[in-house]
């Protein structure tokens, strides 16, 4: 597809079946399809209608925050030299990361739908909390599955979740973590999809949630285009975020698909590049099918998705969404990856030179533009912009239990780019 046909990429893709080239549709049993199609055609229909959009626009603005400024990170792009670097702080959306975009506009569809209940599942919590704030604010319920082993590992998570009103339900067979919550959550759909709406949370799962996430993710990047050009009259040479199930990178992507910009997708290269050290799936990974949808996934040697591991906890999945997948193929978007060792130190770089702490997901992303920047042999300064998704003080105490306060890390980064 050449760049000027990107202009009807948003109409075109996915198409009525949720396919984005090969990639995307809806993997599930006959029960569920049909649930999914009815999702689908309410969404066509509500998320055109003039009080679906006005109201989502209000929440967006006087509930949320938004529009969410472009920053002009000036101080680190001076340390480095020869960039730009421009951060759209998603980490001052309300609750602290761009989850509440998709999460507001779920809940609002649901209400929409006339549905009682708003359910998900959740790893680390970020999305559980999300969504119960989004059920605060609709006066529904809220039932967030979660693995016990989860439940153990994220008590401020779980707390806040209850804090909101919510209830979070343990799940206690297999390796109690997200897989199984998925099951669970899933199943209990299935027990009663007229008064509750599953929520997914991220651009993953079947069709329509690859799509409808995106939709509403999309604000992050029309915002964030307009903004870059009141303040430099151009567009950036290079877009990018970090991308775990890939909703923020879409989210951003999507205002950019049709700029000269190239748009860099960061994964989570972990510990390294052996199975179960990282989760870089689009840069490791092969095709195929799990959570109800096809894209490219790490996989075991049994073909079942394999373990995963990041420290970033909210990167931490072994598939990525279709969409990206499809980017990938066509050669829109490219991925690269960056390690925990330079996403801990970016963390603690911004913290320090910006007064910034973002989120350890975020900070992927400042990595891969610091290295960009570093790597500019071009006269030209390179100018980025970043999706900061989220704000780092959920990840605070196990950065300083694990690494300090990052006097060394910054030493060292004051040394490579002296
Ligand atoms: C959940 C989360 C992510 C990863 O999710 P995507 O769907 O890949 O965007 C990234 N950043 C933050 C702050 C998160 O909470």
């Amino acid at each position: 597809m050449k760049s000027n046909n990107y202009k009807d990429y948003l109409h075109s893709y996915p198409d009525y079946d949720g396919f984005y080239g090969h990639f995307g549709g809806s993997y599930i049993p006959d029960d569920l399809q049909k649930i999914m199609h009815e999702i689908r055609d309410a969404y066509d229909t509500i998320s055109r209608s003039y009080d679906f959009i006005s109201e989502l626009r209000s929440i967006r603005k006087h509930y949320q925050g938004r529009p969410t400024p472009v920053y002009h990170a000036q101080r680190l792009s001076r340390k480095i030299g020869n960039c730009q670097i421009y951060l759209k702080r998603e980490d001052l959306n309300h609750t602290g990361a761009h989850k509440l975009n998709h999460c507001m506009g779920e809940g609002l569809l649901a209400k929409y739908m006339g549905k009682k209940k708003i359910i998900a599942e959740t790893g680390a919590g970020q999305h559980g909390v999300a969504l119960a704030t989004a059920a605060a604010y609709f006066n529904m319920e809220c039932d967030i599955y979660m693995g016990e082993v989860d439940i153990a590992k994220q008590a401020p998570n779980v707390a806040r979740m209850k804090l909101l009103g919510a209830r979070v339900i343990p799940v206690t067979h297999g390796l109690k973590t997200l897989k199984e919550a998925v099951d669970a959550c899933f199943e209990a759909y299935l027990k009663d999809p007229v008064t509750q709406l599953y929520c997914i949370g991220s651009v993953v799962g079947p069709h329509p949630f690859p799509m409808m996430v995106r939709d509403f993710q999309h604000v992050v990047g029309v915002e964030a285009r307009e903004q870059y050009f009141d303040m430099t009259g151009e567009d950036p040479d290079v877009v990018t975020a970090c991308v775990g199930g890939g909703s923020n990178a879409m989210g951003i992507f999507s205002g950019f698909l049709d700029a000269r910009s190239e748009l860099h997708g960061v994964e989570p290269l972990g510990r390294g590049p052996k199975l179960g050290d990282h989760a870089a799936s689009l840069t490791y990974g092969s095709e195929g099918i799990m959570h109800g949808f096809n894209s490219i996934m790490l996989k075991d040697k049994k073909g079942e998705p394999a373990p995963v591991y990041s420290v970033a906890s909210g990167l931490d999945y072994p598939s990525t969404g279709p969409e990206h997948s499809y980017l990938h193929e066509i050669g829109r978007a490219k991925y690269f990856t960056a390690d925990d060792k330079e996403a801990v130190q970016a963390f603690f770089v911004l913290s320090r030179l910006e007064g910034i702490i973002p989120a350890l997901e975020s900070a992927h992303a400042v990595a891969h533009a610091m290295r960009l920047a570093r790597e500019n042999s071009g006269s030209k300064p390179l100018s980025i912009l970043v999706n900061l998704s989220g704000r780092g003080d959920k990840d605070m105490d196990y950065v300083i239990e694990h690494y300090g306060t990052g006097e060394d890390e910054y030493a060292q980064f004051l040394k490579d780019n002296a």
